[in-house]
């Protein structure tokens, strides 16, 4: 294919919003990155161009079927003046292991990436430089072929949006309540809980609703088959340090495989913290509990990077863990990722991008 990404600018400028009212997802940048496929041509003109509604046919399969995949990581607008990314080969690798499983045609990863280094630098007066903000980048694919039969589309978009966000933690990281969800589930294995896609969300929202209600805000998820073992939390993955020993959920099929969790897990190796990836019940987390050695508890995302657990209900009972405070490793843990994505901290790993003006691939 032709990988020269085009680049339409934008004649109409948004006014960027002040720190304070950043939120999360709520503003979007003045450009954003399209490319299209059909089956006879392949993927074909990646382009930069101004921001702007799409239009589809109300058949569309994406609406439908929900064949439909995303992608989740951020920019840094660092204290050198540098633009970095973290791991973004991460995530485009995972996009295309998406792809697969929703039987959507792979993208050349490498145009995925020069298409997001080309997207931000086109909006770099996006990127918030407060502290603790950053701008989160949005990448998925749709399938807009319009034709009601269940079966793969012939015609598919790739686009890349960008939100500038503010802190997630507005007044240092604090721990969450955490709902143990006993009646629905989220994914089993063989099916799609191991791919970023549309439905997983959906189906998550009658429990997540239910967990507001219990003043919880995000919900643990245990495994479909024998509703015991230990899964993810909301759209993290979680650890527990027992006794000193980090377990977490191993890869099974049915999670997402986060590159949060992977980081985490390659952190503590490198700390000579044990960590343990395998099946973990809420049985041998509760009892850990009683035993009192169950010292903390997190989850790990993009969004957050690291959202300590102060409380866990299941079946009616509290489990305050470590007094509800944010543990010491928890805090740790925060400090060297936020701090290797920032610049702020030495990367021995590698996983730190800085975004480069090139003129690779580009035609204005
Ligand atoms: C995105 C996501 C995660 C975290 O993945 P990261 O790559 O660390 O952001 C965990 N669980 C679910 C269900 C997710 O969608």
């Amino acid at each position: 294919m032709n990988k020269t990404i085009t680049i339409e600018l934008s004649t109409n400028k948004k006014p960027k919003p002040k720190a304070s009212e950043l939120g999360f997802g709520k503003y979007y940048t003045d450009h954003m990155f399209i490319m299209d496929y059909d089956a006879a041509t392949g993927w074909y003109n990646p382009r930069v161009v101004p921001y702007q509604p799409i239009s589809l046919d109300p058949a569309a399969k994406v609406f439908h079927y929900g064949q439909t995949i995303f992608e989740g990581l951020k920019a840094y607008l660092t204290d050198d003046g540098k633009i970095r990314l973290f791991r973004p080969e991460q995530n485009m690798a995972r996009l295309n292991r998406s792809n697969a499983r929703l039987s959507i045609p792979a993208v050349d990863e490498e145009l995925a990436i020069e298409a997001l280094k080309q997207l931000i630098l086109t909006d770099s007066d996006w990127i918030p430089s407060d502290a603790e903000t950053s701008l989160y980048v949005r990448p998925f694919v749709i399938a807009t072929e319009a034709q009601l039969g269940v079966n793969a589309s012939t015609q598919y978009m790739f686009m890349i949006i960008m939100s500038p966000v503010g802190s997630y933690y507005a007044e240092g990281i604090h721990p969450v309540k955490i709902h143990v969800e006993s009646h629905y589930v989220r994914a089993v294995r063989g099916g799609v809980g191991n791919a970023k896609t549309a439905g997983n969300y959906a189906a998550s929202l009658k429990a997540q609703e239910e967990a507001y209600a219990h003043g919880a805000s995000q919900v643990l998820w245990l495994d479909g088959v024998h509703r015991k073992y230990i899964e993810e939390v909301g759209s993290m993955n979680v650890f527990f340090n027992i006794d000193g020993t980090v377990v977490t959920p191993a890869l099974n099929g049915s999670i997402l495989d986060g590159i949060t969790r992977d980081s985490i897990i390659r952190l503590l190796k490198h700390m000579n913290v044990p960590v343990e990836e395998r099946q973990l019940s809420i049985d041998e987390v509760v009892t850990a509990h009683q035993e009192g050695r169950l010292v903390e508890a997190f989850g790990t995302g993009t969004a957050a990077v690291i959202s300590p657990i102060g409380e866990l209900t299941w079946e009616g009972t509290r489990y305050v863990i470590n007094g509800g405070n944010t543990g010491e490793l928890s805090q740790k843990l925060y400090d060297t990722l936020t701090g290797i994505q920032r610049g702020t901290v030495e990367d021995s790993f590698g996983w730190s991008v800085v975004v480069e003006p090139s003129e690779h691939l580009i035609s204005r």
